[in-house]
């Protein structure tokens, strides 16, 4: 059943617009909490800080099912016009804004939700850390359903459009040190030299293969070693990139990728891993893909529904299915005119998508239990 979802689009702008002027880096957000929680006092929403960390939940209604929805709050430091500042050039502020509009129509229609609606404003999405952080705070129950969103460049998704789930790749990187052992360069044989050793890994890294149709990638993205032009360099240091469209295919990218590690260590030849990041695929659910068609469609038309576009980003928007305290999870990929791209300091996008995006985010909770 199609309903008319009338929204306070004033307050929706002036939230976007405080929001959009204030932007904070991951697990800097304290004004943006700040606002956040003003706003939640506001309409009479209860909600719960984290402990030492920026962001937090807020609960509607009560009872089952649990639905969450979550929106990133963070924005990244760039240097624009000349001038570095913070800058929401990821559209979380818009995100922030709708999650907002969705609060304040349960508050005012509160007949219309059905169990409990937690609303997870979560911080440090850039990093991809904050959805762990958030998982591990203990503050978040058991989710059946949860569903987030995210503005698209109008490359991928055009205004008055949306996808039902944005189907993220899954992506790794890890950085690591290789040991050697020095020598005079005119005696290679009594050294191990660390870019013989990573020539030789990087060969083995562009030769995995895994039996699929489904892109994927194995890449270094950064290498450093030696410091004199006669000496055989006993330390480096590199960065290898993985990605694959599944988490099965990027268990068996890094099974790969560790063999070839493991490989090339012989000898004086030593490596450590020092750190990594991880972000897992999209976990598609029918159901919970299903209701977002709909609510597409509610909103926008037939016409406004588009068969999801593959990306190569990520996002750690698919850690709360990954880590299992979610169900059913998609992520809504709303169109909005967005030029000429996310992460691009001054990209803009059309305002007016704020509010579509806003409904159908509405309908998605109301259609979960309908
Ligand atoms: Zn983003």
């Amino acid at each position: 059943m199609q309903k008319t979802i009338t929204l306070d689009d004033p307050q929706i702008f002036r939230d976007f617009d405080w929001l959009h002027d204030h932007g904070e880096t991951a697990f800097n957000e304290t004004k943006t909490t700040a606002y956040l929680a003003k706003r939640l006092d506001e309409m009479g929403v209860p909600y719960e800080r984290f402990d030492g960390m920026t962001g937090l939940i807020a609960t509607l209604g009560s009872g089952s099912p649990i639905i969450g929805m979550r929106t990133d709050i963070d924005a990244l430091k760039q240097t624009y016009q000349g001038k570095e500042g913070v800058f929401h050039s990821c559209g979380h502020d818009s995100h922030m804004a709708i999650v907002l509009a969705v609060a304040q129509y349960y508050v005012k229609n509160p007949q219309e939700l059905t169990g409990t609606l937690k609303l997870i404003f979560q911080p440090a999405e850039e990093t991809v850390t904050g959805a762990e952080k958030v998982i591990k705070s203990g503050k978040l129950p058991h989710l059946n359903y949860l569903y987030g969103l995210h503005v698209c460049p109008e490359s991928e998704v055009k205004a008055k459009q949306a996808e039902p789930i944005i189907p993220d790749a899954a992506t790794r990187t890890y950085w690591v040190t290789i040991k050697g052992k020095t020598s005079h360069a005119g005696k290679p044989e009594l050294g191990a030299n660390v870019i013989d050793a990573f020539s030789e890994l990087n060969e083995k890294f562009r030769r995995i293969k895994l039996e699929t149709d489904l892109p994927y990638s194995v890449t270094s993205t950064m290498f450093h070693a030696g410091k004199s032009s006669n000496i055989i360099p006993d330390y480096g240091t590199f960065a290898v990139d993985l990605r694959a469209r599944t988490n099965g295919l990027m268990d068996e990218l890094q099974r790969q990728a560790f063999a070839a590690m493991d490989s090339v260590q012989q000898g004086d030849i030593q490596i450590n891993l020092d750190g990594n990041d991880f972000s897992p695929a999209a976990i598609p659910s029918e159901k919970a893909i299903n209701v977002m068609k709909t609510a597409i469609t509610s909103v926008l038309g037939q016409a406004g529904l588009i068969e999801p576009v593959v990306t190569p980003g990520g996002d750690d928007f698919h850690f709360y299915a990954y880590d299992g305290i979610a169900d059913e999870t998609t992520m809504l990929g709303l169109g909005c005119n967005l030029n000429p791209g996310l992460h691009i300091p001054g990209m803009t996008f059309d305002r007016d998508s704020i509010l579509d995006g806003a409904r159908m985010m509405i309908e998605a909770v109301r259609l979960t239990t309908e």
